[in-house]
């Protein structure tokens, strides 16, 4: 055995960038940043292989990087990430949110691609570096509402070698890119494009892991969901083609008549950070939260009942959207079903569960 879990503590030099971006430049690219167009003056990266461990780790200026082209990254995709963000609060204090969730799914990640555990602490610890080292990238409220500085960790396998193995060399690196309001004219709901075609993950599979091969596998469904007249792909399982799994790269959220904030239950889905929050925010709300299999069936039964209210989407860079309608192909018959979420707009709870995360996130509510 490989020793994945080698006990170590990364020694994070830091090498400042010795031509930051000029001040001008940076408030020029933060009064309109989009999202994951910019990125910030540094990164930070460590290097591991299978004699030594991890070394050489570093806060540096942002580079490109250069691998052989034999690396096995770019053959078998062996590779993961992570994605957070860091708000600047009312008082100018930049905060992480429950970035020990996102330590804990990127070892999750790790284990499930056969690459070199790094130790939870060291993930905070780098990403708490870069945003220490650019903090003047992270958007204060003055520049808009809910901007954030997205930070991406990541770990690809970088060793020069053909054979379809775990890699012997990997590289952990964080950048990270300053995000504007995800809403920019207000939030707007969303319809779904059922896909009777594609599937994101099926037992044994990878879905529970946030890896590149699962979004590159995301991009086909995601273009007949746009031929379809849709914003995002509804998933269902991987075996039944019968089960709600996710919504495009966010987890999928139903409210009922009756106060049930129902999610599906983990297996083959991502568990979300925000996925989680919003299970422990919905008692303050009134609402009971629960995780369980929901049918496809059920959902199309209890929109056209009204026993479902409310549909929505979750996840760090929306943090909710809301859904306003589902379509797809019933299976063999080839007719188009379309039906509407509650009265079609973006509904009380998911705005309420919205606004209360934000809080959070912002500091305008204590983070117990
Ligand atoms: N599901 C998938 C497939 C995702 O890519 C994401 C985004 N990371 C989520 C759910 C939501 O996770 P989180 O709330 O941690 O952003």
């Amino acid at each position: 055995m490989r020793p994945y879990d080698a006990d170590v503590s990364l020694d994070l030099d830091l090498r400042p960038a010795p031509q930051p971006l000029p001040d001008a430049e940076r408030a020029a690219v933060l009064a309109d940043p989009g999202f994951g167009r910019y990125f910030t003056d540094h990164m930070a990266t460590a290097r591991w292989t299978t004699d030594d461990g991890w070394h050489d780790a570093a806060v540096h200026p942002l580079e490109p990087f250069t691998l052989h082209p034999a690396a096995a990254v770019l053959h078998y995709g062996q590779e993961i990430f992570e994605g957070l963000k860091a708000y600047r609060h009312a008082d100018g204090s930049v905060w992480l949110f429950r970035p020990d969730k996102n330590a804990r799914r990127f070892a999750r990640s790790a284990r499930r691609l056969a690459l070199p555990m790094l130790d939870e602490d060291d993930f905070v610890a780098a990403v708490e570096a870069v945003v220490r080292a650019d903090v003047a990238w992270v958007p204060s409220a003055a520049d808009g509402q809910e901007t954030s500085l997205y930070l991406r960790p990541f770990m690809i396998a970088t060793e020069a070698f053909l054979g379809v193995r775990p890699a012997h060399e990997a590289t952990f690196g964080v950048v990270a890119s300053p995000a504007g309001p995800y809403f920019s004219g207000g939030v707007q709901g969303v319809n779904l494009w059922v896909t009777d075609r594609y599937v994101r993950a099926s037992r044994g599979g990878t879905g529970d892991a946030k890896t590149g091969g699962n979004y590159a596998a995301s991009l086909a469904a995601q273009a007949e969901a746009r031929d379809r007249g849709c914003d995002q792909v509804l998933y269902l399982d991987g075996e039944e083609h019968a089960w709600l799994e996710e919504a495009g790269t966010m987890n999928v959220f139903l409210v009922t008549a009756d106060g049930e904030l129902l999610t599906p239950a983990l297996g083959s889905i991502l568990e979300g950070v925000t996925r989680d929050s919003l299970l422990e925010l919905a008692p303050d709300l009134g609402l009971t939260p629960v995780e369980r299999r929901i049918g496809l069936a059920e959902l199309r039964e209890r929109l056209a009942d009204g026993s479902v209210t409310e549909v929505f989407a979750a996840g760090t860079a929306a943090v909710i959207t809301p859904v306003v309608g589902i379509r797809g192909e019933d299976r063999g018959q080839g007719a188009v079903y379309e039906q509407q979420v509650g009265d079609g707009t973006p509904g009380a709870a998911s705005l309420a569960l919205r606004a209360a995360l934000l809080d959070l996130q912002y500091g305008r509510t204590p983070d117990a």
